[in-house]
């Protein structure tokens, strides 16, 4: 189980509608399950179906969670058009079999869906996000 502070879940929802129709992509970070730390990532992708993190980004991202203890938890996206559940694509690029991808489907704009799947090797399970 994931749990998410509240005000975390109002960026990536922003974040989301900011980037509409495109996709938008983040990490969240933290220890023991808890999220602590929200990264908003730069999207390579101009394909409103896919999203790829800026590996340099991605990589000094990875360097500041290390120099402050903490862990990758998730990582989360945007589907603007399409159902919060991964795709395929999604599920062929989950690279991170310990993270929880996190989905945030804006088909309803008044009514952002978010959803955590585990991904792992090709199969996918919905897990629980706690929001406090
Ligand atoms: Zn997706």
């Amino acid at each position: 189980m994931l749990t998410i502070p509240k005000h975390f879940i109002d960026d990536i929802i922003s974040h989301a509608k900011a980037e509409a129709p495109l996709e938008c992509c983040g990490i969240l970070a933290g220890k023991d399950g808890s999220a602590t730390h929200i990264y908003k990532m730069k999207n390579t992708e101009d394909d409103p179906d896919k999203y790829f993190m800026e590996p340099k980004e991605q990589f000094a991202v990875i360097k500041d969670m290390r120099l402050k203890g903490i862990d990758m938890l998730a990582i989360y996206h945007s589907h603007p058009h399409s159902p919060a559940r991964p795709s395929g694509v999604d599920i062929n690029l989950a690279y991170y079999p310990e993270a929880v991808y996190i989905i945030i489907s804006l088909m309803d704009t008044a009514k952002p869906v978010i959803k955590g799947f585990l991904i792992k090797e090709g199969k996918v399970e919905e897990t629980t996000i706690r929001i406090n």
